[in-house]
C-alpha cells in the first residue's frame, strides 16, 4: 500500500497510537544515499520514528530532529521531520553491511553505543532538546527509552525495514503507542499480552496491513478513533538560497579564503546529495554580503 501515517486515540482512554507505512520514503532514502542493507535499515527505522513523531505534532509547521551519534560503523544518523509528514535524513557512513543476527538485519551492531538526541521546534523561541544513551542501537527501544526518561511518557515503539535478497527495501513501517494516564491493571495486562503477540512490523507491512490494522493488533482490538491521516513524503528543504545563506553565515574570513582561490566551490546537501556550484564571482558577491553583515549595514 502507499505510504500513510495515522494518529489515533483509544476510545475513552488516555492512550494514543500512531502507525505508519513508510516503504516509499525509505526506498527514496536508500536510492539517494546509495545505502547498503544494514545502513538502509538503520536510516529507515529512524526516518519512520520521525514520521511517527511528526504525526503526533499539533501543528503542520512543528519540527523534530532525531540524531543518533554512535561508535558503530554508521557513526551518525540524522533525521528531520515535521507535522505535515515530510521527512529527510542521512547517515554518517552509508556503506555499512553486517551479517544478519538471528535472521534480522544487525542494526544494533551497525550503530553500537551512543546517544540519541531529540530536538523539538514547536515555534517557541527556544527549541526543546533531550538526550538519552542508546539502549541497544536498534532504534525502537532507544526511542522508547527517550520517551520514558526525557518526557516521562511510557511508550511502546516498534519499527521495521525489510530488505530483500537483491538488497532493495521492500517494506518499512512502525507504530508508537503512548500511555498518558495510569491504566487499570486488567487493561495493562490486555495491552502487554497484545504487544507480546503482535507480529513484527515488517511481517505486517508485507502482509498488506494498514496502519490502523497494525495498531488494532498491537492493542488487542481496543476501539480506535483516527484523528489524523497524512502521507509521509521524503522532502528536502535545501535550495541555492539556503546554501548561499549558510555560506554567508560562515563569515567573511572563511569566504575570503574561498573567493581568493578563484575556484568553483561545490557544496553538497548531506540529505539529498544535490550539489550546488558557486563560481568565483558568486563567492565574491557572497563575501561582500558577509562583510556587510559583519559591519552591521544589513
Ligand atoms: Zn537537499
Amino acid at each position: 500500500m502507499t505510504d500513510t501515517v495515522i494518529s489515533t486515540v483509544v476510545e475513552g482512554e488516555d492512550i494514543y497510537g500512531v502507525a505508519a507505512i513508510t516503504t516509499q520514503v525509505v526506498q527514496e532514502a536508500q536510492r539517494l544515499r546509495g545505502a547498503c542493507p544494514t545502513a538502509s535499515a538503520a536510516l529507515g527505522r529512524l526516518l519512520t520514528g520521525g514520521v511517527l513523531m511528526g504525526c503526533l505534532c499539533k501543528d503542520l509547521t512543528h519540527r523534530i530532529a532525531l540524531q543518533v551519534t554512535c561508535k558503530g560503523p554508521i557513526q551518525k544518523i540524522h533525521v528531520e521531520a515535521n507535522g505535515a509528514g515530510q521527512v529527510r535524513g542521512y547517515l554518517g557512513q552509508p556503506v555499512v553491511n553486517l551479517p544478519s543476527r538471528r535472521g534480522k538485519l544487525d542494526v544494533g551492531g551497525a550503530v553500537g553505543k551512543g546517544v540519541l538526541h531529540v530536538m523539538r521546534d514547536v515555534g517557541h523561541r527556544e527549541a526543546s532538546t533531550g538526550a538519552v544513551p542508546l539502549v541497544s542501537g536498534e532504534i525502537a527501544e532507544d526511542l522508547a527509552a527517550y520517551f520514558a526518561q526525557s518526557e516521562q511518557i511510557p511508550s511502546a515503539v516498534s519499527l521495521g525495514v525489510f530488505v530483500s535478497p537483491d538488497q532493495q527495501v521492500t517494506a518499512a513501517g512502525g507504530f508508537l503507542i503512548q500511555f498518558h494516564a495510569t491504566l487499570p491493571d486488567d487493561l495493562i495486562l490486555h495491552i502487554e499480552q497484545s504487544l507480546a503477540a503482535v507480529p513484527s512490523v515488517t511481517n505486517m507491512v508485507r502482509e498488506g496491513c494498514t496502519p490502523q490494522e497494525m495498531l488494532q493488533r498491537a492493542l488487542g482490538g481496543l476501539p480506535l478513533n483516527v484523528v489524523r491521516t497524512l502521507t509521509p513524503q521524503w522532502a528536502c528543504r535545501c535550495s541555492r538560497t539556503r546554501v548561499s545563506q549558510t555560506l554567508v553565515a560562515l563569515g567573511a574570513d572563511e569566504l575570503r579564503q574561498l573567493a581568493t582561490g578563484q575556484r568553483h566551490e561545490h557544496v553538497r546537501c548531506e540529505f539529498c546529495g544535490t550539489t550546488y556550484d558557486f563560481t568565483p564571482a558568486e563567492l565574491d558577491a557572497l563575501l561582500h554580503e558577509a562583510m556587510a553583515v559583519e559591519q552591521g549595514s544589513v
